[in-house]
């Protein structure tokens, strides 16, 4: 029985027994993990109090060959996320980041980067970044990790280099005011000051995009543009969207 030992961020957990949990990981070593806490529901457990969403824990877990389960041998607490849930707006983007990172990544798929991107998310929560602007970080920067966020200087339709102020998602993304024409209207317009912003959520660290790096008109934008390219990867809205749209 191969064992890892490996960062982890917990993402969810759900009720397996009375006693035990399902644990849904993002580990640094082995990308996306669900694991079975036994006894992490009672009050003696070992894993008490590491158990909480986005908590930073280093676990030992046990990966069974052809079994989609694996256990959960221990979970250290290495730097909890509970002074994060503290107030509605950070609690909400935290929830809807653990759920895109749940459902939109494959299991046993090595994501280091997506991990440093949560990382850099809570960090810059932590040093004082909006929690709008901590949303739009991490979906524009997992939309482009995962291929589905070029940028808005070529038409994913006429393949054409050329400042695109455009997207939509069930198009391929940018898309030139020539393709546009005679497309039904779908996807939404991305201002120039709004692209200019998305270039600098790409090149700066969360904590340093203050206005006016990114203003609050053009993180609206934004975020209507992310949310959309969001549900066309997942495939659905998202269970906590509306706070996101
Ligand atoms: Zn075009």
């Amino acid at each position: 029985m191969p064992h890892i030992r490996t960062q982890a961020y917990i993402l969810s957990r759900t009720p397996l027994t009375e006693s035990s949990w399902i644990v849904c990981l993002l580990t640094r070593q082995e990308g996306k993990l669900r694991a079975v806490a036994k006894g992490a529901r009672r009050t003696k457990s070992p894993f008490r109090g590491a158990m909480e969403p986005m908590n930073l824990v280093e676990v030992e877990v046990s990966l069974r060959e052809g079994r989609e389960l694996c256990s959960l041998l221990s979970a250290d607490l290495e730097e909890g996320a509970m002074d994060l849930f503290g107030t509605w707006p950070a609690a909400g983007t935290l929830l809807a980041v653990a759920e895109v990172l749940e459902r939109g990544l494959a299991e046993h798929s090595a994501e280091e980067e997506t991990f440093r991107l949560v990382g850099a998310v809570l960090k810059g929560l932590r040093e004082g970044a909006s929690a709008d602007l901590a949303w739009v970080y991490f979906a524009a920067w997992f939309l482009r990790l995962h291929g589905m966020l070029g940028r808005p200087d070529r038409c994913g339709v006429c393949g054409e280099s050329k400042p695109v102020a455009h997207f939509d998602a069930g198009a391929g993304g940018w898309v030139c005011a020539g393709c546009m024409r005679g497309r039904p209207e779908q996807g939404v317009s991305v201002s120039e000051k709004s692209r200019a912003a998305l270039e600098q959520i790409f090149r700066s660290p969360l904590a340093g995009l203050i206005a006016p790096a990114v203003p609050s008109d053009a993180l609206k934008d934004l975020k209507s543009m992310v949310y959309l390219a969001l549900v066309g990867y997942l495939g659905k809205p998202l269970s906590c969207g509306a706070a996101l749209q």
